[in-house]
Parts: C-alpha cells; sequence; structure tokens
C-alpha cells in the first residue's frame, strides 16, 4: 500500500513525500482512513511505530477546509511532555507545509505571552501539555467550545506524571460533539475506563510495539552489590564505576545514560565530567529553552553522553544512538522497552546495558516476563568477584556475607580499609565520601582519560586485564572483544 490509497489530499500527499516516506506504518495505515471518515480512535501504540504521522495527516486535511476564530482553537493535541508537544508540533510544519493552518505550542517553560499572542490570532491547532493549557484557560485566554478534534497522545504516560485529573478536566471542557483519537502504548484499567469515558464506538486499533530487543539491540544486565543496605538508590557509588567500567569497553557514537531520579542525574552528569566524559542531561525541572538547547547540541553530536530520566527522553527521535545505559533499572517495566527503544533503529546496531543492584530483582522480573527473555547476564553477583579480585592481583574481600564486594568494587583500592573503618565512613558526611569514592576511582583515571574525545574507542581483548572482570570466569562476552572499528 501506498500513502496515495489513503484518502488524504495532494498537499498533504506531496508533503510526505518531501519528507521521504514512501510507505505508510501499520498505524498510519489503519488509522488515517478512520480518522478521515470522523470516527473515534482506541490506538494501542508506542513511540516509534509512526503513530504521530498517524494523526497529524489527516487532522491537517480536515482542518484544511474552515478557519479558526480568535481564542478558539479547533482542535487540540495533549501530550505528556514539553519535547513531546514541541516533536508534534514540528511534524506539523513539516506535513502542513502546503497548508496555511496555525498552531499554537502551549507548554511550560516558554513564554505565556507569546503563547496568549498566538492564542488571540485564532490557531487551527493546539498542541499542549495538560498543565500549562489549563493555565491559561483559567486565565480565560481561551475558549475550548469550537475544538472538534482531540487527541490524547501517550495517555500511559500521562497516568504515570499523574495527568489524569487535568486530562478529566479539559475533556469535560470540550464539546462532546467532536471526534477524539486517544493513544496509549498499554491499556491497564485506569486508561480503559478513561477510553470508555472519552470515546463514542471507537475504533481499536493495535500496533505491535517497533521492532526492539531481538534483532538490533544487543542487550546487557551488569549486576552490582554495594553494602548500602537496602535502601532505594542505594550502590550509586558502585554502579557509577561499573559504567564507566563498560564505557571504556565499547565503541560509542552516542549514548543515551537514564536515571530514576533526578537527583541522580545531578551526581552522574558531576561524576562523569570530572572523569573526562563529555556528558549533557536533560531532566523536568530544566526550563524549556534549556532542554531543547541540549536536545539539539546532543543531535549535533557536540557532546556524547545525554544523562536523562524517562520524562524527557520520552518519545525522543535521535537518530544513530549507538548506546542506551540504564544508570538505574526503571521501575515500570514499559520504560524498559521504551528506553532501550532509542538505539537499535532503523536496522542500526544499538546497545542497550543495564546496571543493577540485588533489590532490583523484582524490576528485573517484571522486565523478563515483558520482554519473553532474559536480559543476558555481563556480569555475575558480587560473591563470585573473589577469583576475579585474585586474578587482578587485588586482596580478596573478607568471606563474610555483609561484606559482599562486586567485582566492580573490587577494582577499588578499598582492601585496605577495614571493614570497621568503612562502616564510620559511611556515617560520615557527603563531600567526606565523595573525597574516598574519588580516590577509590583513581585507579581508573587513566582508562578514561581518552573518553575526553567524542568517539570511544573499545580496548583490544588483550588489553583488559588491567580492567575488572565480570562474573568468575575468564570469559569476556563476544561484544566486548570486537576488533576497534566494527
Ligand atoms: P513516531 O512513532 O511518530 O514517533 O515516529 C517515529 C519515526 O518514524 C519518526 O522519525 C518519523 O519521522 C518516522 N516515520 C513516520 N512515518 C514514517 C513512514 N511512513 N515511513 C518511515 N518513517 C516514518
Amino acid at each position: 500500500m501506498n500513502f496515495s490509497e489513503l484518502g488524504l489530499g495532494d498537499g498533504v500527499l506531496k508533503a510526505v513525500e518531501d519528507a521521504g516516506y514512501s510507505t505508510p506504518t501499520p498505524i498510519q495505515e489503519k488509522a488515517i482512513p478512520i480518522v478521515l471518515m470522523g470516527r473515534d480512535i482506541l490506538g494501542c501504540a508506542q513511540t516509534g511505530t509512526g503513530k504521530t504521522a498517524s494523526f497529524t495527516l489527516p487532522m491537517i486535511d480536515i482542518l484544511a477546509t474552515g478557519r479558526a476564530k480568535a481564542r478558539m482553537p479547533r482542535s487540540l493535541i495533549l501530550e505528556p511532555t514539553r519535547e513531546l508537544a514541541a516533536q508534534v508540533a514540528d511534524n506539523f510544519d513539516t506535513y502542513g507545509k502546503y497548508h496555511k493552518l496555525s498552531k499554537a505550542l502551549l507548554i511550560g517553560g516558554s513564554s505565556m505571552n507569546d503563547q496568549m499572542k498566538v492564542i488571540d490570532r485564532g490557531p487551527d491547532v493546539l498542541i499542549a501539555t495538560p498543565g500549562r493549557l489549563l493555565d491559561l484557560f483559567e486565565r480565560g485566554r481561551l475558549l475550548m467550545t469550537d475544538i472538534k478534534t482531540l487527541v490524547i497522545d501517550e495517555a500511559d504516560r500521562m497516568l504515570d506524571m499523574g495527568f489524569i485529573p487535568e486530562v478529566e478536566k479539559i475533556v469535560s471542557l470540550i464539546s462532546p460533539m467532536r471526534q477524539t483519537l486517544f493513544f496509549s502504548a498499554t491499556l491497564a484499567p485506569e486508561i480503559k475506563r478513561l477510553a470508555d469515558k472519552f470515546l463514542m464506538n471507537p475504533k481499536e486499533i493495535t500496533v505491535a510495539p517497533p521492532a526492539t530487543s531481538a534483532e538490533t539491540i544487543t542487550q546487557g544486565l551488569v549486576m552490582v552489590s554495594h553494602d548500602d543496605g537496602k535502601r532505594p538508590g542505594g550502590g550509586q557509588k558502585e554502579k557509577r564505576i561499573a559504567l564507566r567500567e563498560i564505557i571504556a569497553r565499547e565503541k560509542i557514537k552516542d549514548a543515551l545514560i537514564f536515571c530514576n531520579r533526578k537527583r541522580d542525574i545531578a551526581t552522574l552528569h558531576k561524576s562523569m565530567t570530572k572523569h573526562g566524559f563529555s556528558v549533557g542531561q536533560l531532566h523536568g525541572d530544566m526550563s524549556q529553552p534549556a532542554r531543547m538547547e541540549m536536545l539539539t547540541r546532543f543531535k549535533n553530536s557536540e557532546f556524547t553522553f545525554m544523562i536523562c530520566s524517562d520524562v524527557a527522553a520520552r518519545g525522543l527521535d535521535i537518530p544513530a544512538l549507538s548506546h542506551v545505559f540504564n544508570f538505574d533499572v526503571p521501575s515500570h517495566a514499559e520504560d524498559y522497552v521504551h528506553r532501550i527503544g532509542r538505539t537499535g533503529r532503523a536496522g542500526i546496531e544499538g546497545h542497550a546495558y543495564t546496571i543493577a543492584v540485588p533489590e532490583d530483582r523484582q524490576y528485573i522480573e517484571a522486565i523478563t516476563k515483558l520482554i519473553g527473555r532474559k536480559i543476558p547476564p555481563i556480569s555475575e553477583t558480587s560473591v563470585k568477584s573473589t577469583n576475579a579480585v585474585k586474578r587482578d592481583g587485588i586482596s580478596p574481600a573478607p568471606d563474610n556475607a555483609n561484606a559482599k564486594k562486586s567485582v566492580v568494587e573490587a577494582n577499588k583500592d578499598t582492601s585496605s580499609v577495614h571493614p570497621q573503618r568503612r562502616e564510620q565512613n559511611r556515617g560520615r558526611g557527603r563531600d567526606q565520601s565523595r573525597s574516598e569514592e574519588s580516590k577509590a576511582e583513581k585507579a581508573n583515571e587513566s582508562q578514561k582519560k581518552k573518553m575526553l574525545s567524542k568517539t570511544t574507542t573499545p580496548k583490544k581483548p588483550d588489553q583488559l586485564n588491567d580492567l575488572v572482570k565480570f562474573g568468575d570466569t575468564d570469559h569476556v562476552p563476544a561484544f566486548m572483544q570486537r576488533p576497534k572499528g566494527k
């Protein structure tokens, strides 16, 4: 099938052709004719499937007739994050280039005055995050009574982010005489409830997630242990060291590093900068211009590693990422699929490595269940580090269950620190433990120097001896032995 068979107008077809797309994706093939008919849609699809064009293309055709009145937009697209909203706005520009449609992008972190001016001119489409839209509505800056097409995108993410009350409020302000297109990656019971409430006789369309795991992405799980007790977020120090070890062995072009918490993004950013890596960061607390600038710089390859949160990175379309690192195991298994789906795109080989601590077991199990297979371990749990420790000529950790040391941790010169002293150290201030960490990490310093350059080069197998070995054998996984340049 090609685009011309879907019922789209000439202007849209020409714009699609200009964009270089010849064949519709499955969701486009299924959704576009239905949207053009005016029916509601319940779409179960995630980013990477071509979902955005499946609603923007027919919407442009629908909006081509008629004009919006001042402050009375004719259509609304709700997105959970600013970045996604900005991407949808870009899509409108790309596919609407042969139409005279106006749009307003209403997102937090950008000038409200500028947004008010655009609303005053009567935009055909509003592309908004829920908070900013309600804010402008409550200030009396717009009326939603003329909205005839409503898109609720990434509903499951709206739910995760706690936006559902806002979404319900917004929908209650829009006339029921509308067409509603509702998309979600999953159909959890709460999402189903919303779909039943918002949609009228919808056509259900489900498409498979974009090709992820099996074919194009090499996955790996690195287990590290720590003696931080069982508190959530424990083992950060050990994970930082493990991350640097993996990076040192890989040929990296561009990589995303996912953290679960904003404060950990900042800490990791600081630590990696200190170790000479070229890094940027992206999280929800940054202003919108700062986020956009960071993203553009990353896309322009001004730095190699982007440390980010799920919220900030959701749906980002960054071509040719060679690696994704999960510095933290995501607590929602779906996020694992979203995260690793940032690499291995368009048939390019991708790599996704996850660093886990023993407390992550339940999350790993949930991921295994979701993806239908185990993430191949490239490290064993801590106890097995003893051999590696001996082999590397460093004294083994005390043979005590509570003093388990990870293979990675074994690389640090903490063997001279008495266990009791280590206990005291843990109680000391942040700065002090940081300085201890930096001392312990010095062993790795020389290797990291080379990461100052933009592209990293893997170590040759015979150079691996000076690095920490993962697991209790001498086996070095094949991916770590790839000759340079392959
Ligand atoms: P989305 O799922 O909307 O985030 O789209 C994912 C990627 O697929 C984006 O880079 C789109 O530009 C691209 N894309 C959209 N439609 C097509 C198509 N028909 N053929 C190839 N790529 C497409």
